[in-house]
């Protein structure tokens, strides 16, 4: 009788049915003892997703008010303290990723020069060669004016040369002070513009991804001087 009632409930009935306590496995745990890290990141590269658990304010309630509430709080402390431990590892591996691509690219002395760049470069570099061939056998044969005039035009192609050849210098020049300027938060790992704009910075500072680690390493360092 009892079982068949049930099979017709509704699932939004079944609910209600079962009274849900907060030392069920489906209830957040930590989100009663402290913070869930899962509403931290909500919209952000570290976005976990949503809870699996059961997040409710009367649960959390009921758990404060419970004569078990201190015995229970070390075990609900050490579980989250060990979910906060996995996240900051994860986030430090990735930042000493991403420190390392930035010490590589510091020390990378001079990045290739584009594809199309040192085509061209060496399509005039050809031309000078022959140019310089021809002025040559030109003076050796005694023709100096037409040897002066192409010389005047190997002169021409030089100066182009060296040109194209400032200009990749430039370009290389500029990346790399871009990306000597950037550095690494090291609280939450996201990538930082030294000398960034006031704002951008106070906006980092009050970002959930910054402020969302922040909370998670105080409370590993927290819960390791009571332990
Ligand atoms: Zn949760
Ligand atoms: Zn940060």
């Amino acid at each position: 009788m009892f079982c068949s009632l049930a099979r017709n409930l509704t699932e939004e009935e079944k609910k209600g049915y079962k009274e849900v306590c907060w030392d069920d496995k489906e209830v957040c745990a930590f989100y009663m003892v402290r913070f869930c890290p899962h509403d931290l990141f909500v919209n952000t590269k570290s976005d976990l997703g949503a809870c699996p658990r059961i997040h409710d304010l009367k649960l959390k309630e009921s758990f404060e008010k419970s004569p078990r509430h201190d015995n229970y709080v070390p075990k609900f402390e050490a579980e989250l303290a060990q979910f906060c431990e996995k996240l900051v590892m994860d986030l430090d591996r990735k930042v000493r990723r991403g420190r390392e691509r930035l010490a590589q690219e510091d020390i990378t002395p001079t990045p290739p020069v584009s594809a199309e760049k040192s085509e061209q470069l060496s399509i005039l570099e050809e031309k000078i060669k022959k140019l310089l061939e021809q002025v040559e056998s030109l003076g050796e044969a005694g023709k100096v004016d037409e040897a002066e005039a192409l010389m005047r035009k190997v002169e021409m192609l030089n100066a182009e040369k060296t040109l194209m050849t400032q200009q990749a210098t430039n370009e290389r020049g500029l990346t790399l002070t871009q990306e000597k300027k950037m550095a690494l938060c090291e609280i939450c790992g996201s990538f930082l513009v030294a000398n960034d704009a006031a704002e951008r910075t106070q906006s980092h500072i009050t970002g959930k991804q910054h402020i969302g680690y922040g909370m998670v390493r105080d409370f590993i360092s927290e819960f390791k001087e009571t332990i």
